[in-house]
């Protein structure tokens, strides 16, 4: 597939150029000692677009609006302010790229072509390795569940980085703990089978019990089942979408690109983002390769931001 030439506008653009006029703007107007135009408390809320408040409180400017531009672009530079700061406690260089509100209306999905099981089965769940979007955005999954790392946690929730997690029963059930924390911080955990086996080699009745076990195992522990189903290996055939399909499978999203601790694989010849592709880390630790789960995060939102794409929630798109 060729990139899209379908002009594209980065959110993130957006908010590098209002920083611009913030800068621009606030040398010319009377600014209190602690950088704020005149009149403005300093706790207020941050101006957000799509608020109401904010809208109405930007609206009584009419009169005056270099000023109420300028008082916007001075509390979007305070909220970056304290998004890079964050960003550079966790090693970063920048903070990452905001995302853009969730879709209105979902894209419609379809198996993506060399993705189909082949066996002319209908209604099957739809195969993808990304979302149909023109977002500048990526998503991120993190399969099996071995490492449980408590910085992964932490480093997200303070960088406000959504992802997604698809756990393999084998390995996550040595402490569902971990994973509870998880979800509690927003995370949505999916189905990865419960021994990650190659579903290819096994009968209709055995992948099922693979899949649909998992699906009832995470709903026990989690109280509502996944709605979306990763195969191991990225290896299924028309019986594991089959066997998905009848224990609530919607999606079964496989990855573009696949990060390590110390190189990348991409799926596609080309070696860049595409607007909505899924990127594949795993729950592993020094133990296993050379790095720690947020050296691996670091790999992907360094790669995010030099293409300016912005990490988003798969469940907001699928
Ligand atoms: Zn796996």
């Amino acid at each position: 597939m060729g990139r899209s030439e379908e002009p594209v506008r980065p959110y993130g653009t957006l908010v590098r150029g209002l920083r611009t006029a913030a800068a621009v703007l606030l040398t010319g107007l009377a600014a209190t000692a602690c950088g704020a135009p005149a009149g403005h408390p300093e706790d207020d809320p941050p101006v957000d677009a799509r608020n109401p408040e904010a809208r109405a409180a930007i609206a009584r400017y009419r009169g005056a609006p270099a000023q109420a531009l300028a008082y916007a672009a001075w509390r979007e530079s305070r909220a970056y302010g304290k998004r890079l700061a964050t960003a550079r406690r966790w090693g970063l260089a920048d903070a990452p790229l905001m995302r853009p509100p969730a879709p209105a209306v979902k894209p419609r999905l379809t198996t993506e072509p060399g993705f189909e099981a082949n066996d002319g089965a209908p209604d099957l769940p739809p195969v993808i390795t990304k979302v149909p979007t023109t977002d500048r955005v990526i998503f991120l999954t993190i399969d099996d569940g071995n490492r449980k790392d408590p910085e992964l946690i932490r480093m997200m929730s303070e960088l406000d980085i959504p992802y997604s997690a698809f756990l393999s029963d084998f390995l996550a059930r040595e402490d569902y703990g971990y994973f509870h924390r998880m979800r509690d911080a927003g995370v949505t955990l999916n189905n990865h089978t419960i021994n990650h086996p190659n579903l290819r080699l096994m009968s209709y009745e055995a992948q099922r019990a693979e899949i649909c076990g998992q699906q009832s195992r995470l709903e026990k522990e989690f109280g509502t089942a996944p709605r979306l189903f990763r195969p191991p290996f990225g290896n299924y055939n028309g019986d594991s979408l089959r066997a998905a399909k009848s224990c609530g499978v919607e999606v079964v999203p496989l990855w573009q690109e696949e990060a390590f601790a110390d190189h990348w694989d991409y799926r596609r010849g080309s070696r860049h983002f595409e607007p909505g592709d899924i990127v594949l880390i795993h729950f592993r630790g020094r133990d296993e390769w050379p790095g720690e789960m947020p050296d691996v995060v670091r790999l992907v939102l360094k790669k995010a931001n030099e293409e300016g794409f912005a990490l988003a929630r798969l469940e907001d798109y699928i």
